[in-house]
């Protein structure tokens, strides 16, 4: 199996490029921002819960995305393999998904993380903020509060990944179709 972390801070384009990935190596997408917005949709009380610490820009308890990941997981059995957006973004996420991927006598191949800066980070979410309708992206101190919350419980993961031998950085600015290459060439070496 092919099973892809894509790592980096929001607004970091993994969105965009996982719709690459998925068509091309035929990957089933788990992003754990997007589960959380369709519960948000349908209203549920876990949805309700995990807005209000959206909203502040803070993370939803490790409990509830790693429930929601093992849900998709036995959804997929059949999987050629996954491409992990927005997940792990804590240590113990981390150690999570290892467990639940050995459990299925599988494991993560590498980590692709995008490098982006604080600055340019900040402009493209107020950028995606005007449309996207996302309450998350229309104020910049929600914004800098999901950064912070990255640097001090995410970004430790390269490291987690890196003693693995699995952490691969990758320019994340640039042209898509570049980034892209980039993404495709570390693929095609692992
Ligand atoms: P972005 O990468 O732009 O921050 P996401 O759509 O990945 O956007 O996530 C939006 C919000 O959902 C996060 O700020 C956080 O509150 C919550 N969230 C998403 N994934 C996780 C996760 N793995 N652990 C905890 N909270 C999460």
């Amino acid at each position: 199996m092919l099973n892809l972390v894509l790592f980096g801070p929001p607004g970091a384009g993994k969105g965009t490029q996982s719709a690459f990935l998925v068509q091309e190596y035929s990957l089933i997408h788990l992003s754990t921002g997007d589960l959380l917005r369709a519960e948000i949709a349908a209203g549920t009380p876990l949805g309700m819960e995990a807005k209000q610490l959206m909203d502040q820009g803070l993370l939803v308890p490790d409990s509830v995305v790693i429930g929601m990941i093992r849900n998709k997981l036995e959804q997929n059995t059949q999987a050629k393999g996954f491409i992990f957006d927005g997940f792990p973004r804590t240590v113990e996420q981390a150690n999570a998904l290892d467990a639940l991927l050995s459990e299925k006598q599988t494991a993560i191949s590498a980590m692709l993380a995008l490098v982006v800066s604080e600055e340019e980070l900040v402009k493209r979410l107020l950028n995606r903020g005007k449309d996207s309708g996302r309450s998350d992206d229309q104020d910049e101190s929600i914004i800098r509060k999901r950064i912070t919350e990255y640097n001090q419980k995410t970004a430790p993961l390269a490291e987690f990944y890196a003693n693995q031998g699995k952490y691969i950085p990758i320019e994340g600015i640039g042209a898509i179709s570049e980034i892209t290459s980039a993404l495709k060439t570390a693929i095609s070496k692992l």
